[in-house]
């Protein structure tokens, strides 16, 4: 299916919602669309130690959420990588903690000067119009929405919600293949050959949140800081919610609403 509009979209829902797996067909899908998950980059710098990786591992490991002024940053980079923000443009404000041999003091980090919006005139968004891509679990917070408010213009939030019972269940048999953040469930998506991701054989391997106490954990924070997130969007008339118990349940949902919005 052919986007005939630039679609900028987020994805918002509970930990285990679905984020993940509802991207991954998305992409399928709609084969314009790109996708940047804030926990798979965190995951990556925790595991190539980046200083950035080293302070945000312990907030992870407990489901704490990562300071906002660090995320913003971390995704401003990765969106200027891959070319959806123009780098000489932003370089003034932006250094990239995000690699191994970022030189910086891991506890100065988060003292990083961030400018409350970044004026739209020094990114180059203009210059790409056409990019079209899914954030998923960033922004999580309305202060992180704010930020990116005026550099990357949000044409659709999505808000995924399934009920925390049915989470609970089928969190403790996802599976993920790290270096791409493919997901599957030992119950209701399994890989083709047990323990092993179907694109590249490479071993499977459990998240180290994904158990019951760090998921309360996660979900707590995830209800505390959702709803504003929520009005923030609901106010700029973007939000969208789509409601079901699976992803089977959810994704013609999407793909349904998506060729509303994007592809006539
Ligand atoms: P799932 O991947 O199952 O949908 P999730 O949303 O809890 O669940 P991730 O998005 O992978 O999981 O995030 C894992 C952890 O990374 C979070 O618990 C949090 O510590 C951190 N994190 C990810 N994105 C953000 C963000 N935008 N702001 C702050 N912390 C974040
Ligand atoms: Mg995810």
């Amino acid at each position: 299916m052919v986007l005939s509009r630039a679609a900028r979209i987020i994805l918002v829902g509970a930990p285990g919602a679905g984020k993940g797996t509802q991207s991954e067909r998305l992409m399928k899908r709609f084969p314009q669309l790109s996708s940047i998950s804030s926990g798979d980059l965190l995951r990556t710098n925790v595991r190539n130690r980046t200083p950035l990786g080293i302070q945000a591992e312990l907030k992870i490991k407990t489901g704490a959420l990562v300071p906002d002024a660090m995320m913003v940053r971390l995704i401003i980079n990765e969106l200027s990588t891959r070319g959806w923000l123009v780098p000489d443009t932003i370089r003034p404000y932006s250094v990239n903690y995000a690699t191994p041999e970022a030189d910086i003091p891991a506890d100065t980090v988060d003292d990083v000067f961030i400018p409350s919006t970044f004026p739209a005139s020094r990114y180059n968004y203009s210059e790409c119009p056409t990019a079209s891509f899914i954030l998923d679990g960033f922004p999580r917070t309305a202060p992180q929405a704010k930020q990116i408010d005026d550099i990357i213009p949000i044409n659709l939030v999505v808000n995924i919600k399934t009920p925390a019972s049915v989470i609970l269940d089928r969190i403790c048999n996802r599976l993920v293949h790290e270096p791409s953040g493919r997901v599957y469930n030992t119950t209701f998506n399994p890989p083709k050959v047990e323990g092993k991701d179907d694109v590249t054989g490479e071993p499977l391997t459990r998240r180290a949140d994904d158990c019951p106490e760090v998921w309360g954990t996660r979900l707590k924070k995830f209800e505390e800081t959702s709803a504003p997130l929520l009005e923030h969007y609901d106010k700029k008339g973007v939000l969208w919610e789509v409601e079901g118990n699976t992803s089977d349940e959810i994704s013609p949902k999407l793909f349904k609403e998506f060729e509303k919005r994007f592809s006539v």
